[in-house]
């Protein structure tokens, strides 16, 4: 008990501000205590609609983030070889005179020759517009690496996407699902979310290798096999269609299982979708009419085989679903041993499913209107929710692992209705949404648009008449053709080899390339230093801007330093990434509340004075001078569309609107007095149904979210996937190369599907219900026949799994049994650097975690140093036994361990000495070296697909990390102890 005299509330600073944390991606509000104009002690805001006063470890750790002395202190110019982290300091006219002087020379002559990418910022609507302006296409965020597949599965298939775009229905849901979610963008509303479901008493469910995060308080773990959850929920569909658990009446009127697929093999349209002569799509209903599917009160049949006007057959889309995914390889019994989850708990999973949405399901008494003009009294719910992250997404199968977790929740009813996912405005969009990447430059070198997007036919594609890529990373190729986010983990590689041509200037932002953000790391840092003939750098130029002395700064030519969070503007927008939650579109600042006691400055600054000085369109006004005076002057003035801009609070000259109106001078000040955000509510009967709730949408239209009010479908049956598969079968104006056609038009399968990741071994990936290269849509649908198919069934354990890989591998005969996977821990999860000195309290260097058994296999005790071997060589860990793993994976944190130098940690921090990254054992392409290690569909690096071997090391009680690469990726790697 404290004394009763103790005070707990005295103040610690004499001032207290307001602002946005950014130790993570949450974006929860904060107060910053201050004393004497230093930062004392940082807390929660209880008035912020994020966080509500919650505070993370890591968020109140910011103030060590914000005094590190890792911080870089003043422009940096290269004095000795990249990697020898020789620098003279500069001054910041002759840092931005350089910049200028290499960035004109490349806009005069070819915009492309700079690739600008940035890591996990938080102003992407300003660093792709500034990128749009220089006319570059080379141009992309860290998403590629992180978990495109997740955004790009879910804008195609539902207009949303789980990550931080949507949201468990927190008042209502009786039974959550978890795939691959242990820490999350969202993370402190997903912890308020989970205290809501544990004091209801709703069921969590964990599918996941790994019990951690929000695992720990889960009713369920369901410990699967690395890269299998789509064969998992792919089986749950299996049993959902079987006991005829599935909510007819959601799937058509809001989705496409009625919609007819045409059949015509061979013909160019083989595998759309059947439309009348005004482009409305078919659907027949008794006796066999063929009707405008779009139609209200219609009772289409969803099965069966029917006569087009033109003679042809077609098929409901629902009959091509059914057919995959009841066909055997999708029984429980079939894919138990591949998941390593058994079939009672598999068909347990789907009644619990089914029963919870079905037999509990609620209705809200809110009236609504749909898009039809037909009033509903109330609304009707199916309580079960589901929410992915990572462990779904860094696969190369996942995107159609993320389709077919949508296609179950759409088989459920379980998409925005009460009780269960809920998109999160200014979502849902049209499907795919309507911005495509930028193809063309305009007369002033600016881009015909922003330079990502989501191409929805071959003709959106950046290649050229041969097919070949146009974009460094290769994104939007055929070999990646709905890469959204771009494809971060590509770039070096590609730009050293010239693959598709030489760049000059590779200008990085808060992007860890020489480490974390890397696979095949060792390499990618030798592949930085790389020179060709007349002893010059093949990448002639690194500009790298980050606050912190990362392990990349050693290899630029130029450092730009930023400041920390606290002492700049940032916008959190509503074009960017907002802080929406289901029922309120909200956008945020941050606003410096001390000023930097170093020669640094806000990169978003730098940029726009770096625009300036280049004279783009758009930066400077007719007089060249330089149109916004920083980056607080142009979230507030800049207008991306009349009256739409970065901020939707506020707007109009005298603040009276929300959504679109003109730039309000005001602006940021109205945003300080609310504790630097803004919210706007949606209306109560636009609360669910939104794809198809006419409130909903004139309110989205208001807002400026969706260009119209039409109803938006969702794609159980992904018609442009089929556009995709068409040209790979020689049909269209734009076709893809030779080598290309047969991996198009077997991974652009319009029905989801599973198929096995075998990236790290020779043989291409093993389809599991996908149409054999030269069928067409629906022909040998989940032939069990195929051999490819059996394949899956054979992977038993992992036992069996090393032996058929050791007879596959050309890597010597090794044997990869085990699956290896990271993940950040809790407590550092997005915190951008582990020398943060309270964060290392917890842990400063990172260990192996296997299950107890997995160690014994291997003649291996808990605390022993061993060694893990993948193809590109061997780290030597030190071991720690993990009840909570499942067997057959092996895991660790990531980028706990650092390299000696960086971050100026001490010569033997424990993140040198014993902490190690995982990424040096990941190749960065696949095991032919044809294609990059990622989903072939999006580009999205597959990390996860990591096969290891576990080794017994004969002196395992001598400490230390040693790291022994294959010749081919020796290039700065420790050796020895900790070297
Ligand atoms: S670190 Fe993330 S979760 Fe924690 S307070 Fe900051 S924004 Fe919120």
């Amino acid at each position: 008990m404290p004394h009763k005299n103790l005070q707990l509330n005295l103040p610690t600073g004499d001032q207290v501000k307001e602002t946005t944390c950014y130790m993570c991606a949450c974006r929860c509000g904060i107060r910053v205590h201050l004393k004497d104009g230093r930062v004392r002690y940082i807390d929660g805001n209880p008035k912020h609609p994020v966080n509500r006063g919650v505070i993370c470890a890591k968020g109140s750790s910011g103030i060590m983030q914000h005094y590190s002395p890792a911080r870089l202190r003043k422009p940096l110019l290269r004095t000795g070889e990249r990697g020898e982290r020789k620098f003279k300091e500069i001054e910041w006219d002759e840092a931005l005179d350089l910049a200028t002087k290499w960035l004109a020379s490349i806009r005069a002559r070819n915009p492309d020759e700079l690739a600008f990418f940035t890591g996990r910022d938080q102003s992407q609507a300003l660093t792709g517009w500034w990128a749009q302006q220089f006319g570059t296409i080379n141009y992309a965020a860290h998403g590629g690496f992180c978990s495109v597949n997740m955004a790009a599965a879910g804008m195609y298939t539902f207009g949303g996407s789980f990550w931080e775009f949507g949201e468990p229905d927190w008042e209502h849901t009786k039974y959550l699902m978890l795939w691959g979610v242990a820490e999350d963008h969202d993370s402190n509303p997903i912890k308020l979310g989970l205290g809501k479901l544990k004091a209801r008493g709703a069921k969590i469910v964990v599918v996941n290798p790994v019990r951690s995060g929000y695992g720990a308080v889960a009713d369920e773990w369901i410990a699967i096999n690395p890269g299998t959850d789509g064969l998992l929920a792919g089986a749950l569909i299996h049993e959902l269609l079987r006991t005829d658990a599935i909510d007819f009446d959601y799937l058509v009127r809001y989705t496409n299982p009625h919609h007819l697929v045409i059949r015509d093999v061979g013909a160019a349209d083989d595998g759309l979708i059947a439309r009348d002569a005004t482009g409305k799509p078919l659907c027949a209903v008794r006796e066999g009419r063929l009707v405008d599917a779009t139609q209200a009160d219609i009772a289409p049949l969803i099965a069966g085989e029917y006569i087009l006007p033109d003679g042809r057959h077609a098929v409901p889309s629902f009959q091509l679903l059914a057919e995959r995914f009841l066909a055997d390889e999708y029984k429980p019994e079939n894919v138990a041993s591949c998941c390593g989850v058994d079939a009672p708990t598999i068909r347990r999973l789907a009644a619990e499913l089914s029963r919870t949405a079905f037999d509990e399901a609620i209705e809200l008494p809110i009236a609504w209107t749909d898009t039809h003009d037909r009033i509903h009294e109330k609304m009707l719910g199916r309580p079960v929710s589901m929410h992915a992250m990572r462990g779904i997404s860094a696969h190369a199968n996942g995107f159609h692992t993320c389709r077919t977790i949508h296609v179950l929740q759409m088989l459920l009813g379980a998409i925005d209705t009460p009780g269960s996912f809920r998109y999160q405005p200014p979502y849902p969009k049209s499907t795919p949404p309507a911005n495509k990447p930028a193809t063309a430059r305009k007369p002033d070198g600016t881009l015909n648009g922003n330079p990502l997007g989501y191409p929805a036919s071959p003709e959106d594609l950046l290649v050229d008449e041969h097919g070949k890529p146009r974009r460094i990373d290769h994104a939007f190729s055929w070999s990646y053709p709905l890469a959204a986010h771009g494809m971060l983990q590509s770039v070096i590689r590609n730009a050293v080899a010239g693959d598709p041509y030489r760049i000059d200037t590779l200008f990085l932002f808060m992007a860890n390339m020489s480490w974390n953000s890397a696979m095949d790391t060792a390499h990618t840092r030798k592949l930085l230093c790389e020179r060709n003939a007349n002893g010059e750098y093949k990448i002639p130029h690194i500009i790298y801007a980050d606050a912190y002395d990362s392990e990349t700064v050693a290899f630029a030519d130029l450092v730009l330093p930023d400041t920390t969070y606290l002492e700049r503007y940032d916008c959190i927008s509503l074009l960017d990434r907002p802080i929406s939650d289901a029922d309120a579109a909200a956008d945020a600042i941050r606003v410096p509340v001390t000023q930097p006691d170093r020669d640094v400055r806000p990169f978003q600054d730098v940029l726009l004075d770096l625009g300036a000085r280049l004279k783009l369109p758009n930066l400077v006004d007719e007089s060249g001078n330089a149109k916004y005076r920083d980056y607080a002057d142009y979230i507030v003035r800049h207008e991306r569309a009349p009256g739409v801009g970065l901020l939707a609070g506020w707007r109009g000259a005298d603040g009276s609107q929300e959504g679109k109106g003109a730039p309000n001078p005001d602006q940021l000040q109205r945003y300080r007095e609310h504790g630097c955000h803004f919210e706007a509510r949606v209306p109560q009967s636009g609360a669910y149904y939104r794809f198809a709730n006419r409130d909903y949408l004139q309110w989205a239209q208001t807002m400026g979210f969706v260009g119209s009010t039409e109803p938006i479908t969702l794609q159980l049956y992904c018609e442009t996937l089929q556009r995709f598969r068409l040209a790979a079968q020689g049909h269209g104006a734009v076709q893809p190369p030779e080598r290309e056609r047969a991996r198009v038009e077997r991974f652009f399968d319009p029905i989801p599907m599973w198929y096995e990741t075998t990236v790290q071994t020779p043989s291409p990936p093993t389809l599991l219900g996908s149409d054999v290269p030269g069928s067409s849509s629906g022909q040998a649908l989940s032939s069990p026949s195929n051999p490819a198919l059996r394949s899956c069934s054979g992977r038993s354990s992992a036992r069996e799994s090393a032996v058929r890989n050791r007879a596959d591998s050309p890597l010597e005969g090794e044997g990869f049994n085990l699956h290896a996977i990271t993940q950040r821990p809790m407590f550092m999860y997005h915190s951008w650097g582990s020398q943060n000195r309270w964060l290392r309290q917890i842990a400063a260097r990172n260990f192996l975690y296997a299950h107890p058994r997995t160690l014994a296999e291997h003649g291996i005790d808990d605390g022993d140093w061993a060694w893990i071997a993948s193809p590109r060589g061997r780290i030597r860990v030190q071991v720690r036994a993990h009840a909570a793993t499942a067997a057959g994976t092996v895991w660790t944190w990531n980028a706990i361990g650092k390299k000696r130098g960086a971050w100026k940690l001490g010569q033997q921090a424990p993140e040198f000495v014993d902490g190690f990254l995982l990424n040096d054992l990941i190749g960065e392409r696949d095991a032919r070296g044809e294609y990059s290690n990622a989903d072939p569909v999006t580009g999205q690096a597959a990390w996860f697909d990591l096969r290891v071997r576990l080794e017994r090391d004969p002196r395992p009680q001598e400490p230390g990390h040693r790291i022994e690469l294959r010749e081919s990726q020796r290039h700065g790697q420790n050796v020895g102890n900790g070297a």
